[in-house]
């Protein structure tokens, strides 16, 4: 399972860094494309036009790039029935080792018949990081509590920004007793590389968002300094069909960029 976590933690940077990437060549060469388009129209002068062809070859052949880059990414991803109960042990299982003895640690599964579509090693991914920067915020010890419930929503609610559409959801909530935090961290939390850590990452959060927004679902946060953090994860029990071949084919874009 460890290697697994590994693959995937790899896997994740290169998502991000191909969807990072592609996002910014992509608005770089539709314009060249353009333009290439443009010298095209001047038929008369034969340079221009075969300058034309060859600006437009070139930013084809860019755009095509920037697409296996993407396939690339998406190939290893794969959508399953994920079990709720299943996903809270193997996380208990990692965990061990892990958790000091002065942090308590508080793990539920409202209903062990809980399951829903996604995946599964993504899923585990996400809350291990979540888990991690909650030990570290209780350097002193607290309570890590990780629970796993059903949770309707009647109608269309917004969560952070995030529009959840009405329909069942699986809810992974990792919350912690820890200190917290001020507002100027909680605005930068998922910029990428924003760490308040000496050699921290800055990559966990904007992976779990990823992993989130790709399983069509939403992420609350609530912190007060002092007191501690609770992330909760909304995830649709069953994925909206018109997003359905994400799931399959993954999404590497960085949402909110
Ligand atoms: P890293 O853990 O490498 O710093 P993350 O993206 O996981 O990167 O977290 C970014 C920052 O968010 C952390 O440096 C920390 O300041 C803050 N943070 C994340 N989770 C918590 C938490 N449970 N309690 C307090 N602060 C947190």
């Amino acid at each position: 399972a460890e290697a697994e976590l590994i693959r995937v933690q790899r896997f994740e940077s290169l998502a991000m860094l191909a969807g990072g990437l592609s996002h910014d060549l992509r608005n770089l060469l539709q314009p060249l494309l353009l333009a290439g388009d443009s010298l095209l129209d001047y038929q008369d002068d034969p340079r221009l036009a075969r300058l034309g062809a060859l600006v437009r070859d070139c930013g084809r052949r860019g755009l095509e790039m920037v697409q296996s880059m993407l396939s690339f990414a998406r190939g290893a991803r794969r959508a399953e029935q994920v079990r709720a109960q299943a996903l809270v042990d193997a996380l208990s299982l990692l965990l061990q080792g892990s958790v000091p003895r002065a942090i308590r640690l508080d793990i539920e599964v409202d209903d062990g018949e809980l399951s829903f579509e996604g995946n599964h090693t993504e899923l585990q991914q996400c809350l291990l990081n979540l888990c991690l920067n909650a030990i570290q915020a209780m350097p002193s010890g607290g309570v890590l509590r990780v629970v796993a419930s059903k949770a309707r929503l009647e109608q269309s609610f917004f969560l952070e920004q995030e529009e959840a559409q009405p329909g069942d959801y699986a809810r992974l909530t990792v919350s912690d007793t820890g200190h917290g935090m001020p507002e100027e961290v909680r605005k930068r939390l998922f910029e990428p590389f924003f760490t308040t850590k000496e050699g921290g990452t800055g990559l966990g959060l904007l992976s779990c968002r990823r992993i989130v927004y790709s399983h069509s679902g939403v992420m609350r946060l609530d912190s007060i300094p002092g007191e501690g953090s609770c992330f909760d994860l909304y995830i649709p029990v069953v994925r909206p069909v018109a997003e359905t071949p994400d799931m399959v084919e993954g999404d590497t874009t960085l949402h909110g960029n």
